[in-house]
């Protein structure tokens, strides 16, 4: 063949593939009328002149306040928000679940004896119990601190270095990871210490453990969380100094021994009910298949849960809200769900998953990164799913969500639902200034701009609403079940 010729052939060849990729499309069913498509942009301009979702999120912050699982606080945010959705005309369900009961109690931190100690004098430790940790004595117990930067430095020092001990995971939160947008990752890279700290420390025979905050400012304030044991173990305390005070621990440890009393009057009761607040606007042609929009209504106890994660409570209320005043019915029913006791294990979501099939769920949304303003939204379905929803796209440009893409997990309270193969769905945030508040005292509503709040109760109310009245199927990718979930 000439070299003409064949540039013939490969222009026909490139027209052939036009014309069938136009035909293509042209036969794909449309996934949403005209109609429907109307009706979305006004959801999207309704909910971002309202102030609806902040006024829930300003009660159940400052006037409801810290909503730790199994506390009466939890109990009140349970009672307002199912009241709240029967305002609405919700049908609303309060679905049991047994969930921890843990308390805090008086926590203190003070360095005894160090090199370069002023006679009769000893320094304040700021420090907080990392969540389910069992308590210290009732007067304390003082020990000698060794700090290290990972395991395999624990592991360097060996049983004869660590017994007797308290030990400091000094794990730092990587900034620059944070800066080029990964804040998640950075969180992710630096708080596996705080779960794995008990228990790796009393292999080697430390008393108790400490890990450096998992947070990405230094304002010393100590970061709460979930922490583990393992039941074959002995529990030994475990709490969370701020960067600050692991920075200090760092440096006096190089200089000589440090000794420390540390004092925990944590509870761990016994177990108690919770319940998840389910509220459904019922499907005109589909009632039993469910579309969730929901975030988590339990919080950490130290601030008063506005980022984690009364927002997202606050997002999945203004979602529904707004598409209940514009009185329409979408075909699917749109389930909203206030879940229990994400922060202490999400025995709310699994309990959900035994009382409803995965077959009956279409997509599930969860709001839990915070309030930032959304710049897209992730699903942890496939590259096929984002196609399905392509035509809703020049709706949310309007007001900045441009980016949609895959990810490994779309919201802890959905994950159980997603193993089971439904598409689940979450805003995607501008979360730079997340990890400076999150599961810390600062967590309060003053952090959250009421226009970024609208901005997501926009997109969450468009996602739901577009789900639940999809033409077309999604796939559906079944994963595999995690090793703590099984
Ligand atoms: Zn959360």
């Amino acid at each position: 063949m000439s070299s003409v010729r064949s540039k013939t052939f490969v222009w026909w060849l490139l027209a052939q593939l036009c014309l069938a990729a136009v035909s293509y499309s042209q036969n794909k069913p449309a996934s949403w009328t005209p109609q429907e498509l109307t009706d979305l942009a006004n959801i999207e301009k309704t909910a971002l002149t309202s102030n609806y979702g902040y006024e829930q999120l300003s009660y159940l912050t400052d006037s409801i306040g810290p909503r730790l699982t199994g506390s009466p606080q939890h109990q009140a945010a349970v009672n307002y928000v199912a009241g709240e959705m029967r305002k609405l005309g919700l049908e609303v369900t309060l679905e049991k679940a047994i969930v921890p009961h843990w308390t805090r109690g008086n926590e203190r931190g003070e360095l005894v004896s160090y090199p370069g100690q002023s006679k009769n004098l000893s320094q304040k430790i700021v420090l907080t119990a990392l969540g389910h940790s069992v308590a210290t004595p009732a007067d304390g117990l003082t020990a000698e601190v060794v700090v290290v930067n990972n395991l395999d430095e624990l592991h360097a020092l060996g049983r004869e270095r660590v017994t007797g001990k308290i030990v400091l995971f000094n794990r730092e939160y990587d900034k620059r990871v944070r800066d080029a947008g990964y804040s998640f990752e950075g969180y992710g890279d630096a708080v596996r210490y705080r779960a794995i700290a008990p228990i790796e420390a009393v292999k080697l025979g430390a008393v108790a453990t400490l890990v450096r905050s998992v947070g990405s400012a230094e304002f010393r304030l100590p970061h709460t969380g979930l922490t583990m044991y393992d039941p074959h173990l002995s529990k030994i305390p475990a709490a969370a100094v701020t960067a600050e005070d692991a920075d200090l621990l760092a440096r006096l440890t190089k200089r000589g021994p440090v000794r420390m009393k540390l004092l925990l009057q944590t509870e761990t009761l016994a177990p108690v009910t919770g319940y998840n607040v389910i509220a459904d606007l019922k499907g005109s042609q589909f009632p039993d298949q469910y579309v969730i929009v929901s975030g988590h209504l339990d919080s950490w106890d130290l601030g008063t849960g506005a980022i984690d994660d009364g927002a997202g409570v606050a997002i999945a209320m203004q979602a529904v809200q707004t598409i209940q005043q514009l009185k329409l019915r979408p075909k699917r029913t749109i389930r909203f769900v206030a879940w229990v006791d994400e922060e202490g294990g999400i025995s709310g979501a699994l309990q959900y998953v035994k009382d409803y099939p995965a077959a009956s769920h279409f997509a599930t949304i969860e709001s839990d990164t915070g309030a930032g303003h959304p710049i897209g939204f992730v699903t942890d379905s496939s590259p096929q799913a984002l196609e399905t929803m392509q035509p809703i796209a020049p709706i949310l440009q309007n007001m900045g969500v441009i980016v949609s893409r895959t990810t490994e997990e779309a919201g802890a309270d959905i994950s159980p639902l997603s193993i089971g193969g439904v598409p689940g769905f979450a805003p995607l945030m501008d979360s730079r200034t997340y990890f400076d508040y999150h599961h810390t005292a600062a967590d309060t509503l003053d952090k959250v701009n009421p226009t970024d709040l609208r901005e997501n109760g926009a997109l969450v109310g468009v996602l739901s609403y577009a789900l639940a009245t999809l033409s077309t199927p999604l796939p559906r990718v079944p994963k595999p079940i995690p090793d703590w979930m099984k």
